[in-house]
């Protein structure tokens, strides 16, 4: 993995402009790990994406973090500040991609894979067809193989208490999937947990820093006559300066 350049970020961020999240959270990762070809990256677990992203945004903005969240009980707007440190709790390159796990329960012999970016894109997709749970596709597209007393078994099969028994598995083993935080609400003592969607968020923060810098662009090469590449390639502080001028 690498930080981008303004340049690189700034294609990314084109790139996946008109795209799902999904999507631009692949070429968010992509373009970060170019270790990793195309098909690789699409199968890495949504806890090892999300961990590179997390890695990526503490590269390009730092590791602290304001969101805010509503309070289920009262409405009211709760500020909360994290760090990507404390929310980073899966290393990066701990399961590789595809990697397969085999979980025994209740008599069932269960190989599977985590969910990656494609098994989610696939499992959506089922689910709207053919108006299925997307929890249930998304276990369908990691199920490899089931067994019962040494016979071959369909998913369809399965009794419900053992996908959650799945289920609860796959948590534990790519547990950066799912980020919570627990809230307490400053109006009415609420407490709650929320999910932190690292995928979004940066998304909507990379997203007003190209807007920025596109401006900045913009005015510095209407004032000095530089090219878009020479404009990027000024450090973020020489960018600055040169724009405090031009705007004196
Ligand atoms: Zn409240």
């Amino acid at each position: 993995m690498k930080p981008l350049s303004a340049t690189e970020l700034l294609n990314a961020w084109e790139r996946g402009l008109n795209q799902p999240i999904l999507e631009r959270a692949l070429i968010l990762v992509t373009a970060a790990s170019p270790e990793l070809d195309a098909e690789t990256a699409a199968n890495l677990s949504i806890g090892e994406r999300d961990a590179r992203l997390l890695q990526l945004r503490e590269w390009m903005f730092g590791t602290r973090l304001l969101n805010t969240a509503r309070c289920p009980q009262c409405g009211e707007k709760v500020e909360w500040e994290g760090s990507t440190t404390d929310l980073r709790i899966q290393s990066i390159g701990d399961i590789e991609p595809a990697e397969e796990f085999t979980l025994d329960t209740d008599g069932y012999r269960l190989r599977f894979h985590l969910p990656g970016s494609r098994d989610v894109a696939a499992a959506v997709s089922a689910a709207s067809q053919q108006g299925n749970d997307t929890a249930e596709a998304l276990l369908e597209q990691c199920i490899v193989s089931i067994e019962q007393e040494g016979k071959k078994r369909k998913f369809s099969e399965l009794p419900s208490r053992t996908l959650d028994a799945l289920s609860r598995h796959i948590e534990q083993l790519d547990p950066q999937a799912g980020i919570r935080t627990t809230l307490v609400c400053p109006e009415c003592a609420r407490q709650w947990e929320v999910l932190f969607d690292i995928a979004t968020f940066l998304w909507a923060e990379i997203n007003s820093w190209a807007e920025r810098t596109i401006r900045a662009i913009h005015r510095l090469a209407t004032a000095y006559g530089w090219t878009e590449s020479e404009i990027l390639n000024l450090s973020p502080l020489r960018r600055q300066l040169y724009l405090g001028m031009v705007d004196r």
